[in-house]
């Protein structure tokens, strides 16, 4: 019987090596035998859980509140709605709001027999973060980098993925020590999408996340441009509230991929707000149409580049 889980408790070793995840044993074949000290443990049970998931793709910001957590629900939906395993491991520790988005507010995480964290699932999504394991919403997360660092192998590691085509990571604004750890732990990243408004100030920081990528060898699959024109309900006209085209030509100047546009469109706050993942509930619309494209586009670079594993998909992908 599954048991909830409250909270992710660092380790209390402090900086001795031992294991402390004597549960994961359960999933080991060399138990009997195991030498490995805590660094190895952890390194081994988060390469485990990732070999039966075919791509890993980031999805990244260097500023925040340009629409990463929106655009990983909905692009996770998209391929979702087309058949495939998806995943989504919310890596933002600070500001984790994808629950929100599913409509999974306030749900806890169980622990499987075997000792692993079983994955939220919503809108045939899997769903594991940090607010899941908070005791109030409002509570503020303050962690040391140790705490950080234990959390983000639990994340990875410790829960229970099981066979995923894609695993999107929604990680923090910013280039800061979870996507250094996050990247390391991965050591196979498929790609990154780097998300950017128009405005100069977030195309800035847009242009950081690549040269990030670039220095991590990690493969860009493109740029986005997200909150890019807005429709006037009355006149129909098209408002440039943070400006149009920016991500494009930023995307041009760095020599990689443009991915498209999503409008600014208040129906998209409307229904992440209720839970309601836009791309899911209003999928024959324009702006959908925007996260759906952008989702192939990720999926094709992601079965370009290959995987070392297959994964059979939900039902046939269309
Ligand atoms: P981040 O993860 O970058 O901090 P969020 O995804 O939390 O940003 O989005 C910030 C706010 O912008 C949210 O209120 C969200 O509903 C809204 N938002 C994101 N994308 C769009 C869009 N295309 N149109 C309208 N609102 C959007």
């Amino acid at each position: 019987m599954a048991r909830e889980l409250n909270v992710i408790q660092p380790s209390s070793s402090g900086g001795s090596d031992a294991c402390t995840y004597m549960w994961a044993c359960a999933i080991c074949d060399e138990n009997e035998s195991c030498q490995k000290d805590k660094e190895g443990h952890s390194r081994w049970l988060v390469a485990k859980r990732m070999e039966r998931i075919e791509y890993k793709v980031l999805i990244m910001s260097n500023k925040g509140g340009v629409g990463k957590s929106t655009c990983t629900t909905n692009l996770a939906v998209s391929l979702a709605l087309k058949g495939w395993h998806v995943g989504i491991c919310d890596m933002d520790i600070h500001g984790p709001n994808i629950p929100k988005m599913v409509g999974a507010e306030g749900q806890k995480l169980k622990i499987s027999t075997s000792g692993g964290i079983i994955p939220f699932q919503a809108y045939n999504l899997k769903i594991a973060s940090m607010s899941f394991l908070l005791q109030n919403p409002d509570d503020p997360i303050i962690w040391r980098d140790a705490y950080k660092y234990e959390f983000i192998n639990q994340l990875l590691g410790g829960v229970e993925w099981q066979d995923l085509n894609f695993l999107f990571i929604d990680l923090p604004p910013g280039t800061g020590n979870e996507s250094v750890t996050t990247i390391d732990l991965l050591g196979n990243v498929s790609g990154a999408v780097i998300i950017t408004t128009p405005q100069e100030v977030a195309l800035l920081d847009s242009r950081k996340s690549v040269t990030f990528c670039k220095d991590s060898e990690v493969p860009i699959i493109g740029i986005v441009e997200n909150m890019s024109g807005l429709e006037c309900p009355h006149c129909h006209k098209d408002i440039e509230v943070f400006r149009k085209g920016g991500g494009e030509a930023s995307a041009n100047d760095m020599g990689v991929p443009f991915l498209g546009r999503i409008p600014l469109d208040p129906d998209v706050v409307m229904q992440s707000d209720a839970g309601e993942p836009f791309a899911m509930f209003n999928s024959d619309t324009a702006t959908a149409e925007c996260y759906h494209n952008i989702a192939n586009q990720i999926e094709a670079f992601c079965k370009k580049s290959g995987s070392l594993i297959k994964v059979a998909p939900r039902h046939a992908p269309h």
